[in-house]
């Protein structure tokens, strides 16, 4: 079991974005590599805490993960990879230029060459019908993205010799220590243009269209966002492309209603059906199945289809079908049908006598979900 940012940043859900800054501070120094050569518990410490920031820190981020917990990023991973797209020791790094007020740490880790910039992300909503999303469901999209133009080439950053870094030596809240600040003049790639064709932006890229495909799979659930890791914008150089960050949209559905991964379909009957008991086809997101309707069925009750409803996104087992029956009250009669039921008013057996297991409809309600 993943253990809860906030437990490892040691602060509660109400923490402030101050207050997450602050914790997170306090751990980076607490754990930094500088601080614990050799010690991989710390490293290991924090990593999970820059992990816990990087979520915590991003308002969008965080809200997810305040709904769906962890797995509001485990399951993104449709395409390959998910979670945090394994975040190294450089993208922790890049997180102290905002903590600690700029600069950044250098040298410490050891070996730690250019930062390899990164594409920026994309983001599309997809809209998927319900019987999309029960069976999983492979979505071919356009997308626009910048790409490295053909005939663009790069060359080794003058200042930095590649390194992407200009080493000095500062004071800083851990004492005074060699840091090492970006190349401003790669900003810290290591790599400046050699030369690009025309129409080409000052990266060397222009925006293509492609069409991306992503592998969407069962039990999804509206306002969840998956990643489809690298088909986000390329970086220039050997930079790393971004990730398409993909909004899932749930489309209404004629006649099923969605609850978590049960479904609900309201049926009308007859006020005969009732009596009589009755075959009626309904509809399930795997097509129509018909059921069989008792005689003497009660207005309220429900019928459970076991598996009819949707995955469940963790790959454990299916939700249900809930087929609410309602009995159809006619709102006007002929003679011959007015005649008949006067008749059957005066009959004592129309007389309502509930038994034990003619629950009312709050009571089944409250069966259902206990
Ligand atoms: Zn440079």
């Amino acid at each position: 079991m993943k253990e809860d940012f906030y437990d490892i940043l040691g602060i509660s859900k109400s923490a402030t974005a101050a207050e997450i800054k602050k914790a997170y501070r306090k751990k980076a120094i607490e754990f930094h590599p500088d601080k614990n050569p050799g010690n991989t518990e710390a490293e290991e410490q924090f990593k999970k805490a820059a992990e816990a920031y990087e979520i915590l820190s991003d308002a969008d981020k965080k809200a997810r993960y305040d709904q769906y917990g962890h797995q509001a990023f485990e399951n993104g991973g449709a395409g390959g990879g998910g979670g945090f797209g394994g975040m190294n020791m450089d993208d922790i790094f890049s997180q102290f230029g905002d903590i600690f007020g700029g600069g950044g740490f250098g040298g410490g880790g050891g070996g730690r060459g250019p930062h390899r910039v990164k594409g920026s992300n994309l983001r599309i909503r997809v809209k998927l019908t319900l019987e999309e999303i029960a069976e999983g469901v492979e979505k071919k999209i356009k997308v626009k993205r910048k790409k490295q133009a053909k005939g663009t080439t790069y060359k080794t950053c003058g200042t930095c010799n590649g390194s992407g870094q200009v080493v000095r030596i500062t004071n800083t809240i851990l004492g005074r220590m060699q840091t090492a600040a970006p190349c401003n003049v790669c900003g810290g790639a290591g790599q400046q243009i050699n030369q690009k064709p025309a129409g080409a932006d000052a990266q060397g890229l222009i925006t293509e269209e492609e069409t991306v495909s992503i592998q969407i799979p069962a039990g999804v659930q509206d306002g969840m966002q998956l990643k489809v890791s690298g088909k986000g914008n390329e970086a220039p150089g050997n930079g790393i492309s971004g990730d398409l960050l993909v909004a899932i949209e749930e489309l209404d559905h004629d006649k099923l209603q969605r609850e978590g991964d049960n479904l609900h379909y309201d049926l009308y009957i007859s006020i005969c059906d009732a009596v009589l008991g009755a075959s009626k086809e309904i509809d399930t997101v795997s097509g129509k199945v018909r059921i069989k309707i008792e005689e003497g069925v009660q207005s309220g009750k429900i019928l459970r289809l076991r598996g009819k409803g949707i995955p469940s996104l963790n790959g454990y087992g299916k939700g249900d079908l809930l087929v609410h029956v309602n009995v159809w009250t006619p709102k006007t009669l002929n003679k011959e049908q007015r005649e008949f039921f006067e008749k059957m008013q005066e009959d004592s057996h129309f007389e309502p006598s509930p038994e034990k297991n003619d629950k009312s409809f709050f009571e089944k309600v409250k069966d259902m979900f206990s």
